[in-house]
């Protein structure tokens, strides 16, 4: 069986960015908590707790040290309640999440109702959420009908939202309201891969999407390779892996979502093509 990879593999740069701050603070602190994980990858969160990152719900049971804050951001009054309390706060929000709280704020100063694009319980979307607090969130086509009447509405996406669908949901805010400003905020890496799940999807009979099963942007790309003909396989690693599901197999596709280090792509190809040489 040949094995395709996608040419994007790997931490997107946003989250590599965070794991290597990440690891810079807790090497050069004993107290250091994180809200939620810092990435949606059970091994790479292991390797960090195991390295002294704490994990806590809630701000409430964060009393002293350094918080420290992922990728995805934190809501405007976390970050003011870790202020009040005297936290140290390592920011590591994505460039790319902050924009969108600043395209949102932009459109809302322009007088648009904003639309949140994307999970309403995600905690980029809180955050976005908590810097225009009165804006609708929707995440179908079918939202729009549940929308009330408005004249003018201002739309962001959550940064690793499908493309297509997007699109889809910009049209028929079109259809309902009278003005309707849509600002692209899917990150450049989500549309990469995005690009690269919809192509290899047509050269491929399996397609194999390695990520944390709570990794929106990794569910995405096994939805679009199996959209565009593939038979899509979300993995979080390669003990997950079936060999009956390469049987008769002859090219599959391998690719991951924007959380999942390049190490453990690596290491579920190696599992691919010991299954491989299995069946032969
Ligand atoms: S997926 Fe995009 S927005 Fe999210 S961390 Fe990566 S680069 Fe940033």
């Amino acid at each position: 069986m040949e094995i395709r990879k996608a040419k994007v593999q790997g931490f997107c740069f946003g989250v590599a960015i965070t794991v290597k701050k990440a690891e810079e603070a807790i090497a050069a602190r004993d107290d250091i908590t994180t809200l939620g994980h810092v990435v949606h990858n059970p091994q790479m969160v292991a390797s960090l707790a195991q390295r002294g990152l704490r994990n806590a719900h809630s701000i409430d049971e964060v009393e002293a040290g350094a918080l420290f804050v992922r990728a995805h951001g934190l809501p405007v009054e976390v970050f003011e309640k870790a202020a009040e309390k005297g936290l140290e706060i390592i920011d590591a929000t994505c460039p790319m999440v902050t924009k969108i709280h600043v395209q949102a704020e932009r459109l809302k100063s322009d007088g648009y109702k904003i639309v949140i694009v994307g999970d309403p319980q995600h905690p980029e979307v809180r955050g976005t959420l908590s810097h225009v607090p009165e804006a609708w969130c929707i995440e179908t086509v079918e939202d729009v009908d549940r929308l009330p009447r408005g004249s003018k509405v201002g739309v962001v996406a959550q940064s690793t939202y499908s493309r297509e669908r997007f699109t889809d949901i910009v049209k028929a805010l079109s259809q309902k309201y009278y003005e309707v400003r849509a600002v692209n905020t899917i990150c450049t890496d989500t549309n990469n891969r995005q690009s690269e799940a919809s192509r290899l999807a047509t050269e491929v009979e399996v397609m194999v999407v390695v990520g944390g099963k709570t990794s929106a942007n990794t569910k995405h790309l096994a939805e679009l390779a199996e959209r565009h003909g593939a038979k899509a396989y979300h993995i979080e690693g390669p003990q997950d892996l079936r060999p009956e599901w390469f049987a008769g197999v002859r090219v599959a596709g391998l690719m991951s979502g924007a959380s999942t280090p390049g190490w453990l792509v690596d290491g579920v190809e190696r599992r691919m093509e010991e299954l491989t040489r299995q069946l032969v």
